[in-house]
């Protein structure tokens, strides 16, 4: 690369950053004038009306009828001020899980206009449940007064780790999905472009965004449910790893003789954490029909056997976790899935972080549970889809 090159790679670097500076400060204070811009960003007049130029331009921001107050109380002519550009048009979010498909349609923003969720057992039916998925989308734009011509992406969540090479989902854990390249199908359905990640990745997301982790940036997210695994954001963004299955704490091993796993290793976290091992220990003591829900509320009320048996799981889990904080020195963990809202799991989980991670690493981390509970894949869906289409 030649020394030009570069400087203009660096240059136009600069000018995304500003550019973003500025769109930024218009998101979150609202219109405002160029003088403002300049104050809040510290950028030059100068290279505030440049950029202002080009956003107008390209259609991402638009002058305002309403004028500000003249620049430090002058009596001359109030300046225009200029706001961000309402996009038109719309995204989906795309929830697949073991047992459910959920579907929200959103505007460009990732306000959720519409939304719903339908039972579908998708382990063994790959290519049903992305049908019922695409009619849900048409549903629910419709519901949403979007027209199907007007949706520019789909964010498209998946409940076993995806190659980021070949798209294709990396291990045998879905078995009627085997062969299938999930955005490519739903996009083939859709004639939309289609985005996908795991669920604990598209949970990170959405609890970073708009839950428990908003306002911090080193955040693990994990996810127990019928799986057990976990979403990495590091310094605010994603980290996916290499071919895109980082966070598969699931499958960290216990014990080398333990149970068979699904992902064909022996004594794996998941085999002594996930949702179905916790109630298959649980139902002989209580009910044949124990449901995650009914577990959490005799966890809420104090149940003795059942705040024993999370608590364990918790301290399990945790063991795991105090490895990865660390490596990694989060501020945040994240507990979501259909049982990591119970309060004696996060009591298990803060246990072991205390005794086996490093005291200083224990005491910046704080475990929560998550805010947006079952909604968190869809919500993150809906992210990656507003990330895929907003970028400017
Ligand atoms: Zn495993």
């Amino acid at each position: 690369m030649s020394g030009s090159t570069q400087r203009r790679g660096s240059l136009e670097r600069l000018r995304t950053g500003n550019r973003r500076a500025v769109t930024g400060l218009l998101a979150t204070e609202g219109p405002l004038s160029r003088a403002d811009l300049a104050r809040g960003t510290g950028l030059s007049r100068t290279t505030v009306s440049s950029l202002v130029r080009d956003l107008i331009e390209s259609g991402h921001v638009v002058e305002t009828e309403d004028r500000g107050t003249p620049y430090k109380g002058g009596s001359g002519r109030p300046p225009l001020l200029v706001r961000l550009a309402t996009p038109s048009g719309g995204v989906a979010g795309v929830d697949v899980g073991h047992r459910h498909v959920r579907v929200a349609v959103a505007d460009r923003s990732g306000a959720i206009l519409a939304e719903a969720e339908t039972a579908v057992d998708v382990d063994a039916h790959g290519a049903g449940a992305l049908d019922e998925a695409a009619k849900m989308v048409r549903a629910m734009a419709r519901k949403a007064e979007i027209p199907m011509t007007d949706l520019q992406a789909v964010g498209m969540c998946v409940p076993a780790p995806i190659d980021r090479r070949s798209a294709q989902i990396s291990s045998g854990i879905l078995p009627g999905w085997r062969d299938l390249v999930p955005s490519e199908e739903l996009e083939r359905r859709l004639k939309i472009p289609v985005v996908a990640d795991n669920d604990a990745n598209l949970g990170a997301l959405a609890e970073l965004h708009h839950g428990a982790g908003h306002g911090t940036s080193d955040v693990i997210y994990v996810k127990v449910a019928s799986g057990l695994g976990a979403g990495i954001i590091l310094g605010g963004r994603l980290h996916r790893g290499t071919t895109g299955i980082a966070g598969e704490i699931g499958h960290v091993q216990l014990h080398e003789d333990g149970r068979v796993c699904r992902c064909g290793n022996r004594g794996c976290l998941e085999t002594e954490a996930s949702a179905p091992r916790l109630l298959s220990l649980l139902r002989p003591a209580y009910d044949d029909d124990l449901t995650t829900e009914r577990v959490l509320e005799l966890d809420l009320l104090g149940d003795a056997g059942v705040r024993r048996v999370l608590s364990d799981a918790g301290r399990t889990i945790g063991r795991a976790l105090a490895d990865l904080c660390n490596s990694l020195n989060p501020e945040m963990i994240v507990m979501g899935g259909s049982l990591g809202s119970s309060p004696a799991m996060v009591e298990g989980i803060r246990a072991s972080l205390d005794r086996y991670a490093q005291p200083a690493t224990a005491a910046a981390v704080r475990v929560v549970s998550g805010q947006l509970g079952d909604r968190a894949e869809v919500v993150g869906a809906v992210a990656l889809a507003v990330a895929r289409v907003g970028a400017i």
